[in-house]
């Protein structure tokens, strides 16, 4: 890497004059601003907040046009958005208007403004379409950045500089090199081509109607009610009941009526609009008039989704439309959001609109428009509605917990998370036990997923059981088995747009059995005292799932079990399974009916492995009902599944209560023992922790062995191991001591 000085010899051979050969100075360039946002994030300079994740665009650059190329490092400057909570961009386009020959790239910050970048990369293409999908170079950064490596051709040059600190700024660009050709025809003039401008009108322009199409909505007899559902979150306060007249005045096609959704700047926001049009029409496109826009009442929606039905049975989802103008836009007299063409027959349409928190301190809008024919003839068939509700299991009375949980009741868990290796690490167990420990969670890895590697590794952990005196727990990974791929019995799949490749259908029975099921058997004949399943999913997509699964297996087997195979709900696809389920009222019976699936599949595998070790014990690791049905599956009232909660891993206990709480008002038989990581938390906290995790909890754990061994995970720094393996000792021994009385 060069330093800044070092850098100037090269690319300009002095920092105090630059060259006066720099393409740049002859090139036609644009800069445009982005910042790296988080859906709800209000966009500074915008004032309105982002509706997806990703790099936004910020206000427009403008300023004159030679900033970047006046050969001054202290003059003008092209400044990012000024805002701590992102990474930042300047990018800049160069046409050089003619081919060239690049030999060397630098670009600097405002000098003394101490604005480094963090990356800087280029792109050179000869064609402008070329350069997005042209190798990146990376700049040498130190200051400035500079390319100085083999030279590059082309007439196009992008330059992408990032940085996270609070702003960054840009005052020079020098493309060195030699000019191929004459300056090509039709090439812009020279300086900074100034942003294009956006036109919110046009943006919000309305498509053509289809010949012979009306606004269904405005026939006699079509009828309309609104609702404003309290969202319940973020402070939201609940909208006041929306009068018929006005709600009719909305398909009145006259003077715009505002109806308006409950309030709150940082709440989920929705207002539905039901529409009876009396009849089976052709529907091709629904219309939603934006309120006149006022910026100052913040009132708008960011999109709605459209449902159809024919007759009593099943919402069909059948398009989403987004508002394509930023909340802090408008136009006169307000605007219209256009749904996709939809070419349906239906009777009932509901639109749903939404409105994302602070993007809007309320939904309001002017009117909507159903755009369609009235058709002669048609038959629709409209499946009933049959919906079985799953079974929900009866608040299970608390009977005795068995006699062989009495070592957990009288002295609590006591456990060390080791590190695959640890197992012959005679000292370190040696340790465990004269520290007080009365368990180690044992990780496996490696050699110990194989076929031969399992049985042998369970026979040596048996043994620190005989030798050490210590009970060994097997945490077996889930989502990231390294015997059996994660998507090999089916995959798990969100619904919606995104698609998960490598993650395992939580109802993929062979996949538990084969991870979860075999290693336990094997673990309970060597003896071992039990097996949890750690589902942080290491291996996957993400590392949990983030709602219940619908591949076509779950769906399929959902709409036979619930919905008795109605061919409505069967012919649904991947991309609409989550709406349709949401538009149809049945999330929790969806979600109930996955648990209940998960608990099915465990039950099998606890009853296989009771049947050849009655007291082996079951549980997971993360946190509670971390996959919904763990509970229900490895426990019984009489036998709780072990939770090895990761919650307080930070010797934050704030939700632990609420945790213990919900596992008595939801009847789940598990016992929650809490971790306790000890890089943030220090040995004089230990027997503090340690003792409220086992006096509101059944125990507590230790993640982990790691930082007394290795150090690849070290403990916090300014501490002995020493010091730790002291303060385990205090715990324990202040543990027996408030056990006994
Ligand atoms: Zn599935």
């Amino acid at each position: 890497m060069l330093s800044i000085a070092a850098l100037c010899l090269v690319v300009s051979g002095g920092c105090a004059r630059l060259r006066a050969d720099n393409l740049a100075a002859a090139a036609s360039y644009s800069v445009a601003l982005s910042g790296y946002i988080y859906p709800g994030q209000v966009i500074p300079g915008a004032g309105v907040a982002a509706i997806r994740e990703g790099y936004a665009d910020g206000p427009p650059w403008r300023d004159t046009s030679t900033a970047l190329t006046d050969g001054r490092r202290d003059g003008k400057a092209v400044q990012s958005w000024f805002w701590s909570n992102m990474t930042k961009r300047i990018t800049v386009r160069f046409d050089l208007r003619r081919s060239a020959r690049v030999t060397s790239l630098a670009v600097w910050p405002l000098a003394g403004s101490q604005t480094d970048f963090d990356r800087v990369e280029a792109h050179v293409s000869d064609t402008e379409a070329g350069l997005s999908a042209s190798a990146a170079i990376p700049l040498d950064v130190s200051g400035g950045a500079a390319y100085h490596g083999p030279p590059l051709t082309g007439r196009y040059v992008l330059l992408v500089c990032e940085s996270a600190k609070p702003w960054m700024s840009l005052s020079e660009v020098e493309i060195t090199g030699d000019p191929l050709g004459a300056i090509a025809a039709g090439a812009p003039p020279p300086g900074l081509v100034p942003p294009p401008v956006r036109d919110p009108r046009q943006l919000a322009e309305l498509p053509a109607r289809a010949r012979g199409a009306v606004d269904l909505a405005r026939k006699p007899g079509v009828r309309i009610a609104v609702s404003a559902p309290p969202t319940g979150n973020n402070g939201a306060t609940a909208g006041s009941p929306i009068p018929a007249g006005v709600a009719r005045a909305l398909i009145g096609g006259g003077h715009p009526q505002t109806v308006r959704s409950a309030d709150g700047f940082y709440a989920d926001k929705f207002l539905i609009l039901d529409l009876d049009l009396g009849g089976v029409r052709q529907v091709d496109r629904v219309i939603v008039r934006s309120a006149a826009s006022d910026p100052a009442k913040r009132s708008y929606f960011n999109g709605y989704r459209v449902s159809l039905k024919s007759s009593a049975g099943f919402w069909e989802p059948v398009g989403d439309a987004d508002n394509p103008l930023l909340p802090g836009e408008s136009v006169d007299g307000g605007y219209s959001v256009t749904s996709p063409s939809i070419e349906k027959p239906a009777r009932y349409v509901r639109v749903r609109l939404r409105c994302a928190p602070q993007s809007g301190d309320r939904i309001e809008i002017g009117g909507v428009e159903v755009w369609g024919r009235t058709i002669a003839g048609v038959v629709v068939q409209a499946s009933p509605r049959p919906v079985l509700k799953p079974r929900i299991s009866p608040a299970q009375p608390r009977g005795a917990v068995a006699s062989d949980y009495d070592w957990i009741l009288r002295d609590r868990i006591r456990a060390m998370y080791a590190m695959t290796g640890d197992e012959t690490n005679g000292a370190l167990l040696d340790r465990i036990t004269q520290s007080g420990f009365n368990t180690v969670l044992m990780h496996t890895m490696g050699a110990a997923h194989s076929a031969d590697g399992w049985p042998r590794m369970a026979q040596t952990l048996a043994k620190i059981q005989k030798q050490h005196g210590l009970r060994v727990i097997v945490s077996w990974p889930y989502g990231s088995d390294e015997r059996y791929a994660n998507a090999q019995f089916g995959e798990y799949q969100p619904g919606g747009k995104a698609r998960w490749t490598h993650a395992p259908c939580p109802l993929s029975a062979p996949y538990w059995n084969a991870v979860v099921g075999d290693r336990a058997e094997i673990a309970a004949r060597a003896g071992l005292t039990g097996l949890v399943v750690d589902v942080e999913m290491y291996g996957a997509d993400a590392t949990r799932y983030p709602g219940p699964c619908y591949c076509d297996d779950c769906w399929r087997r959902f709409v036979s079990a619930r919905l008795g195979g109605a061919p409505a709900a069967a012919k649904v696809d991947l991309d609409n399974r989550p709406a349709w389920i949401a538009e149809n009222g049945l999330e929790g019976d969806y979600a109930r009916w996955q648990a209940q699936g998960v608990s099915d599949i465990l039950r099998g595998i606890r009853k296989r492995v009771a049947a050849v070790a009655p007291h082996f014990l079951f549980g997971n690791l993360l946190d509670l009902e971390a996959i919904p049905g763990l509970a229900a599956g490895f426990g019984t009232p009489q036998r709780p599944a072990l939770v090895f909660s990761e919650t307080e891993y930070s010797g934050d206990f704030s939700k632990t209560s609420g945790q213990i709480a919900n596992i008595r008002t939801s009847a789940l038989p598990a016992l929650y023992i809490p971790g306790l990581w000890v890089k943030p938390i220090t040995p004089p906290q230990i027997p503090d922790l340690a003792a409220r995790a086992a006096g509101e909890g059944a125990g507590y754990w230790i993640w982990s062995a790691s930082a007394f061994t290795d150090g690849h995970y070290p403990h916090a720094s300014g501490y002995t191991n020493d010091e730790y393996w002291k303060a385990f000792r205090d715990a324990n021994n202040a543990l027996d001591t408030r056990l006994k009385h």
